[in-house]
């Protein structure tokens, strides 16, 4: 159950300045937890099962799982 919480509360963090909306992430994401317009990305942190599939589909390394 610790652990369980701990998982929980680390979140995909979105580097903007790396992102050029190639829409991988939002493709690979289970649960559709990410969105994506032409000038911005962003996570839904209530529904991301941090499954890590998107940190690793990115090819620029935009996103990272974090504390
Ligand atoms: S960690 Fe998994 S569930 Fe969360 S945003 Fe990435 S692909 Fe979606
Ligand atoms: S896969 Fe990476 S570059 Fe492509 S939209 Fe997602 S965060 Fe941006």
């Amino acid at each position: 159950m610790f652990l369980r919480q701990q998982v929980q509360e680390r979140q995909v963090v979105v580097d903007h300045n790396l992102c050029f909306f190639c829409g991988a992430c939002v493709a690979i994401c289970p649960p559709d937890s990410i969105f994506l317009d032409n000038t911005h990305l962003s996570i839904d942190d209530k529904t991301c099962t941090r499954c890590e599939r998107c940190v690793r589909m990115c090819p620029v390394h935009a996103l990272s799982m974090e504390p």
